[in-house]
């Protein structure tokens, strides 16, 4: 049973990583293009969406560039809650487009009725922000957050693109691309996924692809509409990394055995075991979830620590033992843990886990 419960990468199934081992081909014949179609059905259950996912050989910042690439004109509103959404913020700046922040504390979510409000100002072109802050564990109302940039939309005549960070949501819930009215949804491959990282993948909406095509200086490696047009033939623009490729098709199998919505009642459970453990066990070593109640995200846990045993010496410990969990991130390095139950982790291992947690705690 797997001890390595890290918020990314994430353990990797035996049969996944030997398919890999497999021999090259030409990523211009007809068999990588029935390799990629067989994954794109799952993919885009995945994703939930009627739309081509596109796989990238990357990491998944790679595509967070490219959607702010192909997706903001102009200038975007940038919301900010954690790392990895402060990382997207830099990037709209990097690609030369202005910014403008709506920063939370880390351990926040945004709230859709603050966004309404500052989307009303008028001038934004474009939305970005992580449905599932890693860094904190904190999950975003996305839908809520949605159905507010839809309203300013109405109210103000902008054209206002949602772009989502989904890297610790995709693949371990049920992010409704379609339904929610996402414009760019991205995730990597070495998350909720399981699979080794490398691979990026990225669905766009048709507005977001009839924006693209209006703007200059896309570059090269994330252009959306060369992905698009390789996408029609099953391919990919250029070389893919394609051991991963065999690692995908591999995993998109074992995903598909389970079903999407089954994968994401695991996750839930094991988010609410983690929860539960905390709130019944964890009070004699001061810990407690950092996220606020309805905010938890389902792949991450990230709990406070005021104890006997400080942070760090908590993830010695265990690492003394034989078990991987995450530290705390940047700034929350001395004071949060976070634990990584997603991908192919089950409720049973993660107990195994609590448990030699306790034995380690003492
Ligand atoms: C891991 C992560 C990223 C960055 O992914 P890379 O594959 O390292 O580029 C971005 N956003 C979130 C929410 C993440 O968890």
């Amino acid at each position: 049973m797997s001890r390595f419960f890290l918020p990314g990468p994430t353990e990797v199934g035996h049969e996944v990583l030997a398919a890999m081992t497999r021999p090259m081909i030409g990523h211009r014949g007809s068999e990588m293009s029935e390799i990629l179609a067989g994954c794109d059905p799952v993919l885009r259950a995945i994703f939930r969406t009627e739309r081509p996912v596109y796989v990238a050989s990357s990491s998944a910042t790679g595509l967070m560039e490219g959607a702010v690439r192909n997706g903001v004109r102009r200038r975007a509103l940038a919301l900010t809650n954690g790392a990895f959404s402060e990382r997207f913020r830099d990037l709209v700046a990097d690609c030369g487009r202005e910014v403008e922040t709506y920063e939370v504390d880390w351990g926040e979510a945004h709230e859709p009725e603050e966004l309404h409000r500052r989307l009303r100002a008028g001038g934004f072109d474009a939305v970005t922000f992580a449905h599932s802050e890693t860094s904190t564990g904190v999950l975003n109302p996305l839908r809520d957050l949605a159905e507010a940039v839809r309203t300013a939309e109405g109210e103000t005549g902008d054209e206002i693109l949602l772009l989502v960070d989904g890297v610790t949501s995709v693949g371990g819930s049920l992010v409704e691309m379609d339904a929610w009215g996402l414009d760019f949804l991205l995730t990597g491959s070495q998350k909720a996924m399981a699979l080794p990282p490398g691979l990026a993948f990225g669905a766009a909406s048709e507005r977001m692809m009839a924006r693209a095509a209006t703007l200059t200086g896309r570059g090269q490696y994330f252009d959306l509409l060369e992905y698009d047009r390789y996408w029609r033939k099953h391919q990919t623009p250029t070389t893919p990394a394609l051991s991963l490729v065999y690692a995908l098709a591999e995993q998109a199998r074992r995903i598909d055995a389970e079903g999407v919505e089954a994968r994401a009642a695991r996750h839930d459970a094991m988010r609410e075991r983690c929860l539960r453990w905390a709130a019944e066990r964890g009070e004699r070593w001061g810990l407690s979830a950092y996220a606020p109640a309805g905010r938890r995200s389902p792949t991450v846990t990230t709990l406070a620590v005021d104890g006997p045993v400080a942070a760090p010496e908590i993830v010695a410990r265990l690492k003394r033992a034989g078990w991987t969990i995450g530290g705390g991130y940047g700034k929350l390095r001395d004071t949060t843990i976070r634990i990584g139950h997603m991908g192919d982790h089950t409720v049973e291992g993660l107990d195994a886990l609590l448990a030699a947690t306790e034995e380690v705690l003492g």
